[in-house]
């Protein structure tokens, strides 16, 4: 369908590598975008480039691989992609982490590093893509917020403070760059099983049956539940939307 054609279209995924960022990187390259991942971990690169062209044989799919914490990669990242394809349509402002422990027990170190990984990434990334969309007439940002976008939780401070930030710094640039024809929208996701998570429900006893229970889809979300809005976002069909942030949550945020 043409209202979400996105051939001829490119699409930058940082930590497009696994999780849902490849989730959305398969959205995008089914709906007929090349993207291109970013990651630090080269293997990972590799093996998630492998399967984007394996899916779309028709997809030119490629990784830069760099520390997005760095000014430098954020720039060099928008700049291989110009070289390569001559234009940017789409950023997903996805690379993310957590480090979870009570307020108090922070590091400055560690303060830094989320602030660094979550929020920084996205200003730079957003910053540098810009430049690039402008010249080619527009363009669509994404950025990935989170339940704690929305809710306070007692493990997470600095990680809900970028999220929160995440929220705040899209409603900013959707102001901001709607007269450049460039859309920007926060995706808030619940619980989805990924290597970051995975880990969760590992050390968090009981974390998988209260996620079960609180969710009103009654399971964790899959990176796949996120092709669908990655590809909404990106394309004609969200000409008019900017400046929202939308749950894809199974219900989790909707229900007291
Ligand atoms: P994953 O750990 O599976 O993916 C994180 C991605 O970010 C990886 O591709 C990783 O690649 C990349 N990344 C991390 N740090 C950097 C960095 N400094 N530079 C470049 N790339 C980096 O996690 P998810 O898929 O779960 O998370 C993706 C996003 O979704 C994050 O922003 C997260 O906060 C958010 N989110 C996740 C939820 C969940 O339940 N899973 C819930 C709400 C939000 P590499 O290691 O190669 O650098």
């Amino acid at each position: 369908m043409q209202l979400f054609d996105l051939k001829g279209r490119v699409a930058i995924v940082t930590g497009g590598n696994g999780g849902i960022g490849l989730g959305m990187a398969r959205g995008l390259a089914q709906a007929g975008a090349v993207v291109v991942l970013a990651g630090r971990n080269s293997a990972k690169n590799a093996e998630a480039v492998a399967a984007l062209r394996a899916e779309n044989p028709q997809a030119q799919p490629m990784a830069v691989e760099g520390d997005l914490t760095q000014e430098s990669a954020c720039e060099g990242l928008v700049r291989a992609a110009m070289e390569r394809y001559g234009r940017l349509d789409i950023l997903v402002n996805n690379a993310g982490t957590n480090v979870r422990k009570a307020p108090q027990d922070y590091s400055l170190e560690e303060w830094r590093f989320l602030i660094d990984t979550n929020l920084t990434s996205a200003f730079l990334c957003s910053k540098y893509a810009y430049a690039a969309m402008v010249k080619g007439g527009g363009g669509k940002m994404i950025n990935i917020g989170s339940m704690t976008s929305i809710f306070g939780a007692p493990f997470a401070g600095p990680y809900g403070a970028t999220k929160g930030g995440i929220v705040q710094f899209s409603r900013a640039c959707a102001s901001a760059w709607a007269k450049d024809n460039i859309q920007v929208n926060a995706v808030l996701p619940g619980w989805i099983d990924t290597d970051l998570t995975r880990q969760a429900r590992k050390d968090v006893s009981g974390l998988h049956e209260r996620v079960v229970a609180r969710t009103p889809a009654g399971r964790w979300g899959v990176p796949g539940d996120f092709a669908g809005v990655a590809v909404f976002l990106a394309s004609p069909a969200a000409d008019f939307l900017t400046g929202t942030a939308i749950p894809v949550d199974g219900g989790y945020s909707s229900q007291a």
